[in-house]
């Protein structure tokens, strides 16, 4: 399998090579040249995997750079009960008739960027190994994110991570999960700022290219196509949960923000898995509802993103929508240029309501979208806490509402859980005056002793600690 890249560069990479790698050299995202097409003679065979052997058919579609036997002890050493607390992995629970949850968020850090980033810090390790080379992981961080790329490479042979936060401003929680990690190679630098102060320094450092090289600076953003493949996988799994025999269609509703999650449902869509709708929920940041809306496709300045109560979904811009658009538009590299180069770059803005490519949106690749607030989600934590005795987090809360705007008779709906509850316990307080269950093992760790360093908002102090870090 080769990969191009969304803005037409001429260069073909393989899986490992676009594996450390962020944004392709023209500023694309890395999308393979076409989706593998799985029949339903592939699907019922599939459908009596474990979670770990389904991952590994899925990944050997797209990877052909690493040999089987390794690729496949990669894949079982990811995906664990242990780590993920069910032999599941990710268990499928009805919530009402047709309507159900997709656990994604039983991994260390309880969010669901675990699925993907416990499998990346075993990809690194493996592939730094081969190369006796060695990474510097540099991050910015507001809560998930972060904590999700500490607890997948910590203890991992050559890689570090430096990231980014800004000082006091995430939840005790999440700050307590973070600074207690004591491994050597995981540095916690508290920033004097806000989460914009962090990815400037990101930034910058990125941008300094002699440091960059020097250091060998990487980073584990949700560009990365690692991670998006990743996210395919419980598409399948949910699939099989959801039904008993292959041609049943299925709708999944994706609580979103930067579009990773929801265009690995489009790429399982495109490689033949029967989903019928996929429901793109967002929250008071809602660019991308406005765009299923109108074709019309606005980032959005500083001035209008706002810290909402599922702050996961707090974007600006979606990093991830290009590579949508990109077969929105038949993979015309000169098209999508003209709408992520030139009109974004020009007015911050496109405008597809006239381009007939808008309405296949909907009509061929399943699209639509909704948007939830501040008040639907405490009403859907309250309704779903006192109808169905569950908890739900702010995030998932947003999918539910979204999701019940869009069912179809018969078609079940399954609306992705994408955090637990206790990550983010104040909104859970402000809907229902308790807090939630923690499960056992984060009992008590604000109280561990944390390991963290506070930097100026300054570019060159993060790099002078970076250097002295290194060796
Ligand atoms: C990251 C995150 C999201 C958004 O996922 P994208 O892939 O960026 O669309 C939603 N919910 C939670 C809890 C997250 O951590």
């Amino acid at each position: 399998m080769n990969y191009l890249s969304t803005r037409g560069h001429p260069d073909r990479k393989r899986f490992c090579e676009i594996l450390l790698e962020g944004l392709a050299p023209d500023g694309g995202l890395y999308l393979p040249e076409q989706y593998p097409q799985i029949d339903t003679a592939t699907l019922a065979k599939w459908r009596k995997l474990s979670y770990a052997e389904l991952a590994f058919e899925i990944l050997s579609l797209y990877i052909d750079d690493i040999p089987p036997a390794d690729l496949k002890a990669i894949c079982a050493k990811t995906y664990t009960a242990e780590v993920f607390g069910t032999d599941e992995i990710v268990p499928l629970r009805e919530l009402e008739d047709g309507v159900y949850l997709e656990a994604l968020s039983n991994g260390p850090t309880l969010a669901f960027k675990d699925m993907a980033m416990q499998l990346l810090g075993n990809l690194f390790e493996y592939e730094l190994a081969r190369r006796g080379a060695e990474l510097n992981i540099l991050g910015a961080t507001s809560g998930d994110t972060g904590s999700a790329a500490e607890y997948a490479m910590r203890g991992k042979k050559g890689v570090r991570v430096f990231m980014t936060s800004p000082d006091g401003r995430m939840s005790p929680f999440q700050q307590a999960q973070m600074f207690s990690l004591q491994d050597a190679n995981i540095h916690n630098i508290a920033i004097t700022g806000v989460f914009d102060d962090c990815q400037d320094i990101v930034k910058a450092v990125s941008n300094d290219l002699a440091f960059k090289r020097k250091y060998r600076i990487g980073t584990v953003n949700s560009i990365n196509w690692a991670r998006l493949l990743a996210q395919v996988v419980y598409y399948f799994a949910g699939y099989f949960q959801a039904t008993a025999a292959n041609d049943k269609p299925v709708s999944f509703t994706v609580p979103s923000g930067n579009f990773g999650n929801v265009c690995a449902g489009h790429v399982a869509r495109m490689m033949g898995l029967p989903i019928h709708t996929l429901v793109v929920a967002t929250n008071e940041n809602d660019v991308l509802d406005e765009f299923f809306r109108t074709g019309v496709y606005r980032v959005r300045g500083a001035v209008d993103t706002h810290e909402t109560s599922s702050p996961s979904m707090d974007i600006s811009k979606a990093s991830n929508f290009e590579r949508f658009v990109f077969d929105l538009g038949g993979r015309d590299t000169a098209k999508l240029r003209k709408l992520f180069v030139d009109d974004l770059g020009l007015n911050g803005s496109f405008d597809l309501s006239a381009d007939p490519a808008f309405a296949q949106a909907a009509a061929r690749f399943g699209f639509r979208s909704g948007r939830s607030t501040h008040a639907d989600r405490l009403a859907t934590i309250r309704d779903t806490d006192k109808r169905f005795a569950t908890l739900v987090d702010p995030h998932t809360a947003d999918g539910l509402k979204a999701a019940r705007e869009q069912l179809s008779p018969g078609v079940p709906m399954v609306v992705l859980e994408t955090a637990l509850p206790i990550k983010f316990a104040a909104t859970l307080v402000e809907a229902l005056g308790e807090e939630p269950a923690r499960p056992k093992k984060f009992e008590g760790i604000e109280a561990l002793p944390k390991r963290v360093v506070k930097l100026p908002a300054d570019a060159e102090a993060v790099k002078a600690y970076i250097a002295e870090h290194c060796d």
